[in-house]
């Protein structure tokens, strides 16, 4: 086997955001799926994270930001809540 069959919670931050951004492999982003059904902690990280990308992204789009902005900050909050600001 050339990948493991599940992913630890540690390879499954490090593939949050990615997968969030739709960034990853149909493989990968599978892994990450099947963590997520199976694992509490990271299942209440991603709909943490993915309602604050949400709500976000939603007043962003009331004043028209650019995609590349948006992105910046997505990943910046991200990377602030990686360090538990
Ligand atoms: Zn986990």
């Amino acid at each position: 086997m050339s990948r493991p069959d599940r992913l630890t919670c540690e390879e499954m931050f490090r593939r949050l955001d990615d997968y969030m951004d739709r960034e990853l492999s149909a493989d990968e982003a599978a892994l990450v799926r099947e963590h997520l059904e199976t694992c509490a902690v990271c299942a209440a990280e991603y709909a943490f994270e993915s309602s604050m990308l949400r709500s976000v992204r939603a007043k962003l789009s009331h004043i028209s930001a650019p995609p590349d902005l948006m992105r910046k900050i997505s990943l910046r909050l991200a990377e602030a809540e990686r360090r538990g600001e």
